[in-house]
């Protein structure tokens, strides 16, 4: 293994990714990329809705890879890594179950919200050992250094415990790693709710066009006490705004924006122009690069490959250091 520090983190394949994914996590790994080594993680063990729709799961590991290549990510650097295509993972998780009591996962605000989600559904046992699927994803390549959303912090403190309860044990094997979370922690939907994903039909794809941009921001939530431009308006917590503030370069503009919008001195049509041609302008150059890659499939499946592999290595590598710890040579001839 090199010196430098290492990374992992990681989405599961539920679709192309939105704008929230880009500002709570991308944007992020882009600046990390060339300063630690990373493990960029398809978590297809963890999507919920594997068992109702197995193709749906198949094509979104492609969007998440295509995002990934156009948004600029290296591939030849860092690891582009298929979850279930290293099979060490679920070795570990067995293991690592051991060390989690079942009153953390309990405790843990993104689980219990999660779980509520399920409504009357059924919830399937894999949504109990998820979590600890996730714990295994990160000690695996043992990093140190984990970008995530807001949402994902409870399960790094999850993962520090349980690595924390797995060295007092059995020696010093784990890094207890450190979450770092992207410069918008939370990005709201376009429809105001307090996440944008895509379950929630809220989202801003990377991938959606020019027309769809625009026409999606149209249609966003904004301030629901102003009736006509000339009255005075919210800017805080105000959907449209929080994405001026997240996504357009043009500072001057959007103090100018917000300080008309406060007396009543400019309509939602204008404020809603400027947020589109900077979101097209941000987007843009992604889009080029996706098309760029869907031509050029087997790029594609390259970069899955190589990262892939790779893993592969690093995680017989940390499983034969857990093995040896764990005293698993029982077939050793003495
Ligand atoms: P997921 O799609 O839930 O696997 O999320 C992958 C990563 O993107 C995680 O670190 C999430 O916290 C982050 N993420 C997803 N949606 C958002 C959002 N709306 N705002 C900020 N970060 C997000």
């Amino acid at each position: 293994m090199s010196e430098r520090k290492r990374i992992l983190t990681g989405i599961r394949p539920t679709g192309a990714l939105h704008l929230g994914h880009y500002a709570g996590a991308l944007e992020n790994w882009l600046d990390l990329q060339d300063s630690y080594d990373c493990n960029f993680l398809i978590a297809d063990y963890q999507v919920s809705d594997y068992a109702d729709d197995i193709k749906h799961v198949r094509e979104s590991v492609w969007d998440v890879a295509l995002d990934w290549l156009a948004v600029g990510l290296n591939p030849e650097t860092s690891n582009f890594v298929i979850e279930s295509l290293v099979p060490e993972h679920t070795e570990l998780t067995t293991w690592l179950s051991w060390f989690l009591p079942l009153g953390l996962l309990q405790r843990n605000p993104t689980l219990k919200t999660e779980m509520d989600g399920f409504g009357k559904k059924s919830v399937p046992l894999a949504f109990f050992t998820y979590p600890v699927m996730q714990v295994a994803n990160i000690l695996m390549p043992r990093a140190h250094l984990v970008p995530v959303g807001e949402d994902q912090l409870p399960h790094i403190e999850m993962t520090r415990e349980i690595a924390r309860r797995f060295n007092r044990q059995f020696g010093d094997i784990f890094p207890e790693p450190d979450g770092l979370v992207g410069r918008v922690p939370r990005l709201v939907g376009i429809d105001g709710q307090a996440k944008m994903s895509k379950s929630l039909n809220n989202a801003i794809y990377l991938s959606d066009d020019e027309d769809t941009v625009t026409e999606k921001v149209r249609q966003m939530y904004t301030d629901p006490t102003r009736i006509r431009a000339t009255d005075p308006g919210h800017v805080e917590g105000n959907p449209v705004f929080m994405y001026h503030d997240a996504f357009n370069q043009d500072i001057e503009e959007i103090t100018d924006l917000k300080e008309r919008y406060l007396v009543g001195k400019v309509g939602d049509v204008e404020v809603k122009q400027k947020l589109a041609k900077a979101l097209n302008t941000l987007l843009e150059p992604i889009r080029i690069k996706r098309a760029h890659f869907e031509q050029n499939h087997e790029l594609v499946r390259e970069a899955l490959e190589i990262g892939t592999l790779r893993a592969q290595k690093q995680a017989q590598d940390t499983m034969e250091l857990v093995r040896d710890a764990l005293g698993l040579d029982y077939l050793k001839k003495n």
